[in-house]
């Protein structure tokens, strides 16, 4: 289930390695694949519904990615793992990146839950396309500052959510007009001024 060189070798030159650091990073990799393994394992004979399993199991890896196929072995090989993994994000407002979703630097089938946050209440339920068109049209980068994944870092780690100019709540559609990308920072800080 896991994919030689899926995890942790982005950005490292492996040509450029000499074999004992080669060996050290293969000692690394191996000891957090042995590890995801056992926390899928463990999730996965827990008596709780698929949803609730694949969220345990995003949690357990914030920010790190994770494969359709680690996913759907947690979900015990049900097919239903791709429609609640979708849910995550539409319904519940969390940040469960994907290529098609507003990361396209992640590689195809590969899932990121950014951050453990939901987005507020009334920016939830935004069709996946609406999402993407969205983000595409305002470059990936939040509309009051500006900021991108590129700027990521573990000190500030935000992450794009969608905000509806006129709330969701109000009757505000979900429609590419009404809805604009803000970061995690700014997104607080409109629903602080708004209330
Ligand atoms: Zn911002
Ligand atoms: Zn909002």
């Amino acid at each position: 289930m896991f994919i030689e060189g899926e995890m942790g070798l982005q950005g490292v030159d492996l040509e450029a390695l000499k074999p004992e650091e080669h060996i050290l990073l293969q000692t690394e990799q191996d000891r957090e694949a042995a590890l995801r393994w056992r926390i899928a394992n463990d999730i996965r004979k827990k008596k709780t519904g698929v949803r609730n399993k694949i969220l345990e199991f995003l949690r357990a890896n914030v920010r790190h990615a994770v494969t359709g196929e680690e996913l759907r072995y947690v979900a015990n090989d049900k097919t239903e793992w791709a429609r609640r993994v979708r849910e995550l994000r539409t319904e519940q407002g969390l940040p469960v990146a994907t290529r098609n979703t507003g990361r396209p630097d992640l590689a195809i089938g590969v899932y990121v839950l950014e951050q453990d946050r939901q987005s507020p209440g009334h920016d939830r339920n935004i069709p996946d396309p609406v999402r993407r068109a969205v983000l595409v049209r305002d470059g990936y980068a939040c509309r009051k500052c500006g900021w991108t994944h590129d700027q990521w870092n573990p000190s500030d780690p935000r992450h794009l959510e969608l905000h509806h100019r006129e709330h969701h709540a109000a009757g505000g559609a979900n429609t590419e007009e009404n809805l604009i990308t803000v970061c995690t920072v700014c997104h607080d800080e409109i629903h602080r001024n708004s209330r």
